[in-house]
């Protein structure tokens, strides 16, 4: 088993996790099985119980593990389908040890962070290392290791520690470790400086790790003199600090380390052999994400619009959509409070839009704003895909405008409403911890033919992500269809409704799963697929 383990320096939001998906990329496409590791120095056990507003969407696995959004990147990157033992976090690690603890496993001894946490850290990442991620037999190849947060940070320091005895434990040579940093440029002549990268390598050498490979993240490429000199401070050679230049599209980054023999000198230090890795599948990607043909326009309408990584699979996945039926796609993210405070302004900032969409969400706020734009959607005519919430709100609109249902609401914004078209389920209702108790994780849905979910999918059985905790109401099945809602998709057992559609609309869909978390640029998601299709088609974008 071969190790990359990748920090960061300076400063945060360097792109850390799309570098080390990168060179991911870049080691599969060399014929190398790869699985990853994200650490997060947090105390919180998971990120379930974070605000995507602070830390960006909340991602969920198959094994209902929820995560950092980084395991996305991962999944969409190198083609995974990681668990929740993927991401490690302080919070996982402390209960360990404490539980360990108290059941008498160190009896006697004094409990430290050296050497029982950063004893568990190690052996949780030998352990996870091994799990195969890629659907096949046998353990990976090589394994990715993200540390979360910035060298110095102190809630990073016993990671570091423990990373640093890890080179020790499977042995130096099969450890490779990547520093990221960042070169910013000062100045009237836009001079590039080196020195906080030579900061930060200083503080990881404090601690005893050398870094094999530095990754400068900078406007402009670092000239021969930049490198040498980094390389001089830093103790790697030339040949070692890389050059990891802004991108106009992330796609385009295995590409660009590529170029800059990352992963050739990667191999070299973990004593592999790589043939050429094939790229034209990047290329290809970029090609359409970069084209100058007309784009088709997509109105998100959601509450957390000011902050893009809340809704970071999302974008993604419709990207991807795009990708597969050769078309750009353009985002607008729309605050549906707006539309609450202005019901005017629902004709005037979706009429331009291609297709909408309602995306998942909790809470009341803008709730009454996404019914609005639903309503639209429907009587114009406008490709609309909702997605969890954005399902339920759909039943909503459906219910309270077609159906004669007055009134209708769920439980979650209306406890005491006329028609609870959405409710809790019993399971649901004697809940009271809020951190991993929703419905959460991949589930199996049954499609009905002749239906727009069963055109996209082409298949009867899907499996796919949830979380949430309200459900489509049964009670209201029969009212609801007689009204002319399609129940597309069910669960196995026929008791939850997983899938509504309209017909006599050119596309109309709303799902209680999330498709978003399974789209990857190399395989695209059917739903987005589908739906990109019916925006481009019904406003006759060729
Ligand atoms: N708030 C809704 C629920 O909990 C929808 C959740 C979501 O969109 N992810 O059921």
């Amino acid at each position: 088993m071969k190790y990359v383990i990748v920090s960061g320096g300076v400063l945060s939001g360097l792109g850390k996790g799309v570098t080390a998906s990168s060179i991911g990329v870049l080691l599969k496409s060399a014929g190398l099985r790869t699985t990853s590791i994200k650490i997060d120095p947090y105390l919180n056990s998971d990120a379930g119980t974070m605000s995507p507003f602070e830390h960006g969407e909340v991602f969920v696995l198959d094994d209902g593990g929820e995560v950092d959004l980084d395991l996305g990147n991962y999944e969409r990157f190198l083609d995974l389908n990681l668990g929740r033992d993927n991401n490690l976090t302080t919070g996982k690690i402390y209960s360990k040890v404490i539980e360990a603890e108290r059941r008498g496993d160190y009896l006697g001894k004094t409990v430290q962070v050296i050497p029982h946490v950063t004893d568990e850290i190690q052996e949780w990442i030998e352990r996870v290392a091994h799990v195969p991620a890629d659907g096949k037999e046998g353990p990976p190849d090589a394994c990715i290791i993200e540390l979360g947060g910035t060298v110095g940070d102190i809630e990073s320091a016993p990671y570091i520690e423990a990373l640093r005895q890890f080179q020790f434990r499977v042995g130096r040579k099969n450890v490779t470790f990547v520093h990221v940093s960042l070169v910013p440029v000062m100045g009237p002549v836009g001079e590039q400086k080196t020195k906080p990268t030579q900061h930060s390598v200083k503080e990881l050498q404090n601690i005893g790790i050398s870094p094999d490979l530095i990754v400068c993240r900078c406007e402009q490429p670092l000239n021969h003199d930049l490198k040498r000199k980094i390389s001089l401070f830093c103790n790697v050679p030339p040949d070692c600090v890389i050059t990891a230049q802004d991108v106009d599209t992330i796609y385009r980054l295995p590409e660009f380390l590529h170029a800059e023999g990352l992963d050739h000198r990667a191999c070299e230090l973990l004593g592999i052999w790589s043939p050429e890795p094939n790229l034209q599948p990047w290329r290809d990607i970029v090609s359409v994400v970069k084209s100058t043909r007309p784009s088709v326009k997509i109105a998100v309408v959601g509450k957390y619009v000011d902050h893009s990584d809340s809704y970071k699979s999302l974008h993604e996945a419709l990207v991807h959509g795009g990708v597969a039926n050769d078309a750009r796609v353009e985002l607008e993210y729309v605050d549906s409070e707006e539309f609450e405070k202005n019901p005017q302004l629902v004709e005037k900032r979706l009429a331009g839009a291609h297709g909408i969409l309602v995306p998942g969400g909790f809470g009341q706020r803008g709730v009454e704003g996404k019914v609005a734009a639903i309503e639209y959607a429907r009587k114009s005519q406008t490709p609309f895909f909702g997605i969890c919430l954005g399902m339920q709100v759909a039943v909503m609109e459906f219910a309270r405008h077609v159906a004669g249902l007055d009134g209708a609401n769920s439980t979650e914004f209306a406890t005491e409403c006329s028609h609870p078209v959405i409710a809790l389920m019993a399971e649901q209702r004697t809940i009271d911890d809020k951190g991993g108790t929703m419905r959460l994780g991949a589930y199996p849905c049954l499609l009905g033919e002749d239906t727009q979910a069963h055109k996209a999918y082409g298949v009867q059985e899907i499996s796919e992500r949830h979380r949430h905790r309200w459900e489509f109401n049964n009670t209201y099945r029969e009212s609801l269809e007689a009204a002319g809602l399609v129940l597309s998709g069910v669960s196995p057992d026929g008791k939850l409704v997983e899938v509504v559609e309209l017909k006599d609309h050119p596309w109309f869909l709303g799902c209680q799963f999330h498709p978003e978390f399974k789209s990857k640029p190399l395989k695209p998601h059917p739903l987005f697929v589908h739906f990109i299709r019916a925006c481009a088609e019904h406003n006759n974008l060729g």
